[in-house]
């Protein structure tokens, strides 16, 4: 079969791969798998453990071709939850198979998606609903992400979102799901900040423009943000995301830093914020994210920029260094 690999970083060719073996787990014929910022990084050789050579692609849906388990049968069309976890280890036994020891996911211990074909435990698969696409199936693994991130946002919380990218703006309109009053999003791209507005995000600043800190502080209210999601592996955002967390409030990291920041953090003490980090997703967000999407409660068919061929890999991945205007693009190996 054909499959997308990452032979050294920025060198990737779409080539013939052995096929996969699916044994007594569910072989898929992959037909939308997104790309992400953390596929950029490995695609750039700087992601912490996937490192060439590798197959991409973690986000995806397809067709089930074969089946070893009684759940599912051929032609069912389903999601992927892309994280292996044992249920042994102490942090699956407390409740966080998200943290598994032992955890495989794409590209680390499990084969990339961005393949004709891929094999996965009954477990982690979710069927899709009968109107729902396989773009949209999809996207529920970015939706369980921007899901998991947004776990502390209440009905009338202010919420911040710094970084407006797919994860970002998806995060964004979560929060609305979840009920907050206002949502403010930052991103220095022109382009996802008219989606943002054509979302219906309350407002949308660029940093780069306008003092991202004051204008937040006005536009919370006065005292600052309930929630504030960083969802920009900047810098600058750390220490924006303090200044803009109202006291008691709570301080989100999604992203994988590019090395050790240098950040005051006098305004954790002095406004007793708390700052919480938040990795992937546990079953149950995912299950969530899931419902949102095959419900259209969420509608996702907005983020989606562009569904493309396999072939199309290698200068996509260039396009999306190059600064390219997307939110998400798929690729759909059976085109
Ligand atoms: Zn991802
Ligand atoms: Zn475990």
């Amino acid at each position: 079969m054909k499959a997308a690999v990452l032979e050294a970083p920025r060198r990737v060719s779409v080539t013939d791969v052995p096929d996969p073996d699916a044994g007594a787990d569910v072989l898929l014929r992959m037909r939308a798998v997104g790309l992400c910022g953390s596929d950029l990084h490995t695609w750039s050789g700087h992601h912490p453990f996937r490192k060439p050579p590798v197959v991409l692609g973690h986000e995806g849906a397809g067709e089930v071709v074969s089946s070893g388990d009684p759940r599912f049968r051929p032609g069912d069309r389903v999601a992927v939850m892309p994280a292996l976890s044992c249920w042994e280890c102490t942090r699956c036994e407390a409740g966080n198979p998200h943290l598994c020891v032992h955890k495989r996911v794409p590209g680390l211990g499990w084969a990339g998606m961005l393949s004709e074909y891929f094999v996965a435990p009954a477990r982690v698969l979710v069927p899709l609903g009968d109107q729902i696409g396989y773009d949209e199936g999809a996207m529920i693994e970015p939706v369980a992400v921007g899901w998991r991130a947004t776990s502390a946002v209440r009905g009338g919380d202010a919420v911040a979102v710094l970084g407006g990218g797919a994860i970002g703006s998806l995060a964004a309109a979560i929060s609305r799901y979840r009920g907050a009053r206002t949502v403010m999003v930052s991103d220095v791209k022109e382009h996802n900040r008219a989606f943002l507005t054509a979302q219906g995000a309350e407002v949308v600043v660029d940093p780069l423009a306008s003092d991202l800190v004051s204008l937040g502080v006005e536009a919370s209210g006065g005292d600052g943000f309930d929630v504030v999601v960083v969802a920009s592996g900047h810098p600058s955002c750390l220490a924006e995301a303090l200044a803009l967390s109202r006291p008691r409030g709570q301080v989100v990291l999604l992203p994988m830093f590019g090395g050790a920041l240098t950040v005051d953090l006098n305004p954790v003490v002095l406004k007793e914020v708390t700052v919480q980090g938040s990795t992937i997703y546990t079953p149950a967000d995912f299950a969530a994210a899931a419902r949102l999407v095959n419900t259209r409660a969420l509608d996702v068919r907005p983020y989606i920029s562009d569904v493309v061929p396999l072939g199309h890999v290698p200068d996509v991945l260039l396009a999306i260094d190059g600064g390219a205007d997307h939110l998400k693009t798929q690729i759909d190996p059976a085109r």
